[in-house]
């Protein structure tokens, strides 16, 4: 499916004006969506109210019914979902047909969960304890630009799974996904209203999710600055939130492994989604003695990458998400000692050829901030002890790699890191079925695997006297 064949889903919303969508791949404008007014939110948060309270009773077999056509309309419609990331986010067509699939099979995943949240019975005397994992309500779902579709299911899989209803918030710049996601689910039998998606600004939206008391947890992903904004916004009324931020993670690569082999592994670990990745391991930290030979086999790993057309066989990095985004990798790139640089496409396109860097030292911006772009800064470490000091020396902790063939060290590193997520002797990506989330800014709580329900529901306790 190309986008010349594709029918664009649209939105309802408008209040507020409209976003205009560019393609990232030709920086050509292709259509606007609607943004809904603070009345328009809270109109769709009053009617995600009503249908929670009829979801809530569902019988747990058929919400779990429900749930699987919902992720059988996902794997039907791959390709047009896939098809619509390419146009409106530049992701490569392989990784969006990744990303299409992740949303049906955490959906798969969670679909166990109604007829399996099960809680507990107590011993107590007198009596007999019970708890009940009850659902909280409307859940506001903010989606970031840079992962659309999996960012999305993670948040609103779990969230219905749990007897929750819906509000979801994507990216301004890539809504198209979510609003079919949200289309398929009513194809699916999903019930009206349960899962609704609102276009529109953060400042708006995602705002009115923070303030409005019928929301009862905001499940946001994006960066750290606004993170703490809505952190703050709903202290004011106790409201449950999950955040995942920003990262800045190091793959720690030891003098036992084969250095070709790991320099070969270490682009795929930062430069996927042209590096506009949380997990990126952006940070390589290599020991000093195979420091040389790391650099000199990294760069034909980096030189060979194919930079251009998203849709194309054979690209294995596509565009960045804006002209601004863009603008701004390039002057992080312009300011930093670069070793040597790939190559990419010119023209209205927004694509940056991936580059090393050697950073000037742990202040040096391209060691330090996000960048979010395809851009490594590689640094030489003398041990252990420093190879975690240096790990640890940033306010985030999402993710990381290790690599030695030393189990107990391997072991002692990934305890030592202070980080969420970790891979030894791998790069792994998240699995939907394993806990994900940040250690320090980089979140707060955690998305999927078996517990993330328990974040999306409060346990109840009751207890019934056989006394009386
Ligand atoms: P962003 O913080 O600018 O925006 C994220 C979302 O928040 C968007 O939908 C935006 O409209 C909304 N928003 C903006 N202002 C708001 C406000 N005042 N109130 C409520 N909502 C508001 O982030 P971004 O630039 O879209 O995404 C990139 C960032 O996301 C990076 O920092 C990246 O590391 C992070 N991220 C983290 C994870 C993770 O799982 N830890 C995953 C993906 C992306």
């Amino acid at each position: 499916m190309t986008a010349a064949n594709l029918t664009l889903p649209g939105t309802s919303y408008g209040d507020a004006g409209a976003t205009e969508l560019f393609n990232p791949t030709t920086g050509a404008s292709f259509t606007q969506i609607g943004a809904a007014s603070a009345a328009e939110v809270d109109a769709a948060i009053e009617r995600a109210q009503a249908a929670y309270l009829a979801w809530r009773d569902v019988a747990p077999g058929t919400k779990a019914a429900l749930l699987r056509a919902f992720a059988a309309q996902v794997t039907e419609h791959r390709d047009e979902l896939a098809a619509l990331e390419v146009l409106n986010s530049g992701h490569v067509l392989g990784n969006a047909l990744w990303e299409a699939d992740n949303v049906a099979n955490v959906l798969n995943y969670y679909a166990g969960a109604p007829e399996r949240h099960a809680g507990q019975q107590i011993p107590v005397p007198g009596g007999v304890d019970i708890t009940f994992h009850e659902p909280l309500g409307v859940v506001g779902v903010i989606v970031p630009w840079n992962f659309p579709m999996p960012i999305a299911g993670w948040g609103f899989a779990p969230a219905l799974a749990a007897g929750n209803a819906v509000v979801l918030k994507p990216a301004e710049v890539t809504p198209l996904t979510a609003l079919r996601l949200a289309e398929l689910a009513l194809e699916a039998g999903l019930p009206e209203h349960l899962l609704q998606v609102v276009t529109g600004r953060g400042s708006v939206v995602g705002q009115r999710f923070v303030d409005h008391p019928l929301v009862r947890k905001v499940c946001f992903t994006g960066s750290t600055e606004v993170g703490q904004g809505i952190m703050r916004g709903c202290a004011d009324q106790i409201k449950r939130l999950t955040l995942e931020l920003g990262g800045k993670s190091a793959n720690i690569i030891f003098d036992d492994v084969d250095i070709e082999a790991a320099a070969a592994a270490a682009p795929g670990a930062v430069f996927e989604n042209s590096g506009q990745d949380c997990c990126a391991r952006s940070r390589i930290l290599v020991q000093q003695n195979v420091y040389e030979k790391f650099l000199a086999a990294l760069e034909p790993a980096v030189t060979k990458l194919v930079v251009g057309d998203p849709a194309g066989a054979g690209t294995d990095l596509g565009p960045l998400i804006t002209a601004r985004h863009r603008d701004s990798v390039t002057q992080y790139i312009a300011g930093a000692d670069i070793a040597y640089s790939g190559s990419a496409p010119g023209g209205d396109g927004y694509f940056v050829a991936p580059s090393v860097a050697m950073p000037r030292g742990v202040d040096d911006p391209i060691w330090r901030d996000e960048v979010f772009g395809p851009v490594v800064a590689v640094m030489p470490f003398a041990d252990e002890a420093e190879a975690i000091r240096l790990a640890n020396d940033t306010e985030f902790g999402l993710s990381g790699s290790i690599y030695t063939r030393d189990i107990g060290r391997a072991l002692r590193v990934a305890r030592g890191v202070e980080s969420g997520n970790l891979s030894i002797n791998s790069h792994s990506s998240v699995r939907y079925w394993t806990p994900f989330g940040g250690f320090k800014q980089s979140g707060l709580g955690r998305e999927l695997g078996p517990d993330a329900l328990n974040s999306f529901s409060e346990v109840k306790n009751v207890f019934i006297s056989t006394e009386n």
